[in-house]
């Protein structure tokens, strides 16, 4: 049976090609994807493929039933574009202004798109059911894939598949990991108050730029103090604002951060102790301060025995050369989401272009087409293989 679906996906190379190429030029931003939604459910319409629209937002799940019943297997490839404006020179640029597909959700769309078509073609053949998430807004929290959940698009899902096209791993490779394979992405915001004054007489007023600026300091010894060595923690502050005249002391200044984590109990921690130094350093100077602490994504944790079986199953996939442990990524992803409702893993497939090679989200990011179709042919044969599982 994979042999049948593996041949497919390769005759359909080109049609992947030109669905992603379309995708790319035509970029939408998270939560606003909607010709990108219409363009999926017009591609199963087209087909006669059963599908959902609007789940949880502009998400899209479609399911194919095999003939004999059996596990439902759910895929899931994400849909969104970035705001960020496509520096590269191809013919196949975004079109849109300031609209990009930087992370290869493109890629992910197309891939999956052709893998639906290819197995509702074989379906006679199939055992079980298959169920393709086709989620929107992966890029900005809340995300998509919590609306999407409380709408049903996991409903009788025994196991859950995902990948994403990494341009910084090599093409042929697969990298799986069991346990968290990507982090918690939380978000801090700090105002500090002191008290404005004239720049001429810093006794008389409480300066929050001074504050501020001791606190970013302080706030580097959370994760090289207070967190275990042997786990894994980000404090990044991003922003730091207290705009002024050259001859005014600062009335407030406000901060703001990301915090990463694997551990629930290191994310509670840092929280914690991210107030206390807060506290600590505004009480010496005599300032007050407001704080809020949003949890975004949770990390994606990986089941152990659908990881070892994706590991398995990927090692005879033709096209993949190498199957390695992936390492812990610090990136969020709310693919965790879907982890923390059914068994599944979530794995890289390696996309690294021919010539210069840039990081997701840069405005000259790329990946190798023939990613897509190694993730596909990956997909597919741990969805069909599953079924024996
Ligand atoms: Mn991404």
């Amino acid at each position: 049976m994979t042999v049948a679906l593996i041949e497919k996906l390769e005759k359909s190379f080109g049609d992947m090609v030109t669905i992603r190429r379309y995708l790319h030029m035509h970029p939408e931003v998270s939560f606003q994807e909607t010709k990108t939604a219409k363009y999926i459910q017009d591609f199963y319409r087209d087909l006669g493929i059963s599908f959902q629209a609007n789940v949880g937002g502009n998400g899209v799940v479609a399911r194919i039933k095999g003939a004999s019943p059996g596990k439902t297997v759910a895929i899931r490839a994400d849909f969104d574009a970035l705001p960020i404006q496509d520096e590269k020179e191809v013919d196949y640029k975004s079109t849109i202004d300031g609209v990009m597909h930087a992370c290869g959700h493109d890629g992910h769309t197309a891939s999956l798109l052709i893998l639906a078509r290819t197995l509702n073609e074989i379906k006679d053949q199939l055992v079980g059911e298959y169920v393709f998430i086709h989620q929107h807004a992966e890029e900005y929290a809340p995300g998509g894939a919590k609306p999407m959940i409380d709408e049903g698009c996991l409903e009788g899902v025994d196991v859950i598949f995902g990948t994403h096209l990494w341009s910084l791993t090599p093409l042929g490779t697969i990298e799986y990991k069991s346990g968290p394979i990507m982090a918690a992405a939380d978000r801090f915001e700090i105002t500090i108050q002191g008290r404005g004054g004239h720049g001429a007489n810093p006794h008389q007023s409480k300066d929050a730029i001074v504050v501020a600026s001791q606190l970013v300091v302080n706030l580097q010894q959370l994760v090289s103090r207070r967190v275990n060595p042997t786990e894994a923690a980000v404090l990044s502050v991003g922003s730091f604002v207290a705009e002024n005249a050259f001859n005014i002391i600062a009335d407030s200044a406000k901060l703001s951060g990301t915090v990463r984590t694997f551990n629930p109990e290191v994310r509670d921690l840092m929280e914690h102790e991210l107030e206390r130094v807060i506290k600590g350093t505004c009480i010496s100077a005599d300032c007050t301060y407001s704080f809020s602490y949003d949890r975004g994504y949770p990390p994606v944790i990986n089941h152990l025995a659908e990881t070892e079986f994706l590991e398995k199953v990927a090692n005879e996939v033709p096209g993949v050369e190498k199957v390695e442990e992936s390492i812990l990524h610090m990136i969020g992803e709310d693919f965790g989401y879907y982890m923390e409702k059914v068994p599944g893993t979530f794995f890289f497939t390696g996309a690294m272009p021919q010539g210069e090679v840039f990081p997701h989200h840069s405005p000259k990011f790329d990946f190798d087409e023939r990613a897509m179709l190694i993730a596909a042919k990956t997909l597919g044969c741990a969805a069909i293989k599953y079924q024996t599982q």
